[in-house]
């Protein structure tokens, strides 16, 4: 008797959607595509509870004959490719045909659809795999496929979904691709009942300021050479709008998204001395690329891919967008026009065997359009290494924790000790037993986290209305992220209300935060607060706090009045931690007398 058997189809179907659907936003990424390649010009998206309880695509695409409708559920069901020379000219998305099968395997699907020619559409209603209903409908021409309780026979992997909000960054993070990739499809999205998305069909340029804001209508370069191995064609964010978490970084290989960290490596060397190196450029750049000369299938879920030639694309990639960078700082009023293939996507290709001659880049030469930003950044440079000499002999002193600071700061002394600001970055402050030296920076910081931190436990941050209420339009990722911080942003002391339409208004900020603007202030918070939430020591309110505190603190290069450095000792003394910074460096540090006479 044998004790191998073949495993029931719907369990061999369950374990292959585990492959294909690790979430929802993988659900919406494949069924988002199907409707790009069914040529439609219309794409709606609908998703509720992060697409953990409904998802739905509805597009006015081809359509689906009766047969196919039941077909399109089987597994390697595929209209895509008929022989296996197929697979190598694709230039669709989806290719294995396991896509609908591996949803249908786990979860209760519906789908509408219906062709241009057909009078009757078909209703076809699947849960587990099992076909529940089939029968004529009438529909409009085109396909609408709902998804709803992803994982409802799969717990286990149900349990393993993020939250609502995490779930449905990663949904945003789908439809920003697909969308990108297709500027000249319309695509609504529909979070939660609310319209989050209203792309019309466009340009790329246009797809980019509907998808991430008006704000980066003056922050993109074109990005535009033709070559023997490759198109390069796109946009990249100016220098100066590079932020410093990753993120908003986008490839297309024949207008499939791509992650490559060798050709982000080319970008990000193209910025070389144009920005600070932990900053992240943003940009979306398209390459069209003979499909034999590269292999997408290495990776279940697509996003990775294999060129024949990685070296020459890394070479040429980081060339032209070099060259782009060049010439916007030579003029930087010009608006490019958009280059033609922005708006068809027909790549064009070389005859094989035609060899490529290298990139032709013309910059003018006797301009060098890195000079002014490095001669700033050398001259930073510069300084802080005087400082760290200048330094060197306090960096030798023990450690604060041999020291008894508590002992030193008594309130007495606190009002008779002389103090004097250094650089507009230090102060030095007399105490009992010699030197103690104070970063400004860092102490306010110190400050201000643990005054954010209690105000938020106890609700009572105080605020400051604003005369004019300020509205703000975000980011979707930015946007639900506020949403989320929703409570602590309140008991912090700003004054948010939600409008809709990825917009916020703020009303009031907290009392801490003087002359600054709201939107810069609102935008650098988050980013402070994505940087910091890499940190998984900190809780939501510590990294809210720390973001605040780094965002709104006194900086080194500003000059404090006398009073101004006695309130922040006194304060910085008043801390539960006084001596460590919140990046975990010292605020403080002294220097004994005998130390100081040793030295002479
Ligand atoms: P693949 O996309 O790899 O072919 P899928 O499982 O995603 O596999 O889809 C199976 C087939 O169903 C497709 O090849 C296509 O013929 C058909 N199909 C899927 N979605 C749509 C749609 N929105 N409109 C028209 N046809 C569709
Ligand atoms: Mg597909």
């Amino acid at each position: 008797m044998s004790v191998i058997s073949l495993l029931p189809d719907p369990i061999a179907n369950q374990i292959a959607a585990g492959e294909v659907v690790q979430r929802p936003a993988s659900a919406v990424k494949e069924l988002l595509e199907n409707s790009v390649d069914a040529e439609s010009t219309k794409i709606q998206l609908i998703i509720k509870d992060g697409g953990k309880s409904l998802i739905q695509v509805i597009d006015n695409g081809k359509g689906m004959s009766p047969t196919d409708a039941r077909m399109c559920w089987e597994r390697h069901a595929t209209s895509k490719i008929k022989k296996i020379e197929d697979l190598f000219a694709l230039n669709t998305m989806g290719f294995r045909g396991e896509a609908l099968a591996s949803i249908a395997a786990i979860a209760q699907v519906e789908m509408k659809t219906r062709r241009e020619q057909d009078e009757l559409g078909t209703l076809i209603f699947i849960e587990g795999s099992e076909v529940r209903k089939q029968e004529p409908v009438s529909y409009t021409a085109g396909t609408s496929i709902s998804v709803k309780n992803l994982f409802f026979n799969v717990p286990a992997r149900r349990n393993f979904l993020k939250s609502d909000s995490v779930e449905t960054n990663h949904v945003v993070e789908e439809f920003t691709r697909v969308a990108l990739a297709n500027p000249h499809i319309g695509f609504v999205f529909i979070n939660n009942e609310s319209e989050t998305f209203h792309l019309l069909p466009g340009t790329l340029k246009q797809r980019i300021i509907g998808l991430f804001g008006e704000k980066y209508k003056e922050n993109l370069l074109t990005v535009n050479e033709h070559t023997g191995i490759a198109n390069i064609y796109g946009f990249a964010g100016k220098p100066e709008s590079a932020k410093r978490t990753r993120g908003d970084q986008y490839f297309f290989v024949n207008r499939r998204f791509i992650k490559n960290a060798y050709l982000n490596h080319a970008m990000v060397g193209a910025y070389q001395d144009l920005m600070p190196t932990e900053n992240y450029p943003f940009y979306v750049i398209f390459i069209d690329i003979d499909p034999a000369k590269i292999d997408i299938n290495v990776h279940p879920t697509k996003t990775e891919i294999k060129f024949e030639d990685e070296k020459s694309l890394y070479t040429i990639l980081k060339a032209v967008v070099k060259k782009s960078l060049g010439q916007f700082t030579i003029s930087p009023q010009l608006d490019f026009d958009q280059p033609k293939e922005l708006q068809q996507f027909v790549p064009a290709f070389l005859p094989e065997g035609y060899l490529p001659p290298p990139p032709e880049i013309r910059v003018d030469k006797s301009y060098n359009p890195f000079s002014s930003k490095s001669q700033e950044i050398t001259q930073k440079h510069t300084n802080k290494n005087d400082w760290e000499k200048l330094f060197e002999v306090i960096k030798q002193t023990p450690d604060s924790e041999n020291n008894t600071l508590e002992l030193l700061v008594e309130k007495e002394e606190i009002s008779s000790r002389k103090i004097i600001q250094l650089h507009n970055r230090f102060i030095l402050s007399q105490i009992k037993t010699g030197l103690m030296i104070v970063d400004q920076q860092a102490a306010h910081e110190r400050i201000l986290y643990e005054r954010f931190v209690e105000n938020m436990e106890k609700h009572n941050g105080l605020s400051q209305q604003l005369l004019f209420p300020r509205s703000i339009s975000l980011s979707v990722a930015d946007y639900v992220l506020v949403g989320e911080l929703e409570k602590d942003f309140k008991a912090i002391g700003f004054v948010i209300d939600d409008f809709g339409n990825n917009t916020v208004v703020v009303n009031g900020l907290p009392a801490d935060v003087q002359n600054m603007d709201e939107q810069k202030l609102l935008e650098e918070l988050l980013e402070q607060y994505k940087h910091y939430k890499t940190d998984v020591r900190l809780d939501r309110r510590e990294i809210l706090a720390k973001a605040m505190a780094k965002k709104v603190s006194i900086k080194a290069g500003r000059s404090l009045s006398d009073s101004e450095m006695s309130t922040l000792i006194d304060e910085l003394f008043g801390c539960a931690m006084p001596y460590r910074s919140i990046d975990g460096k010292s605020t403080v540090i002294t220097m004994s007398l005998e130390e100081l006479i040793r030295k002479f």
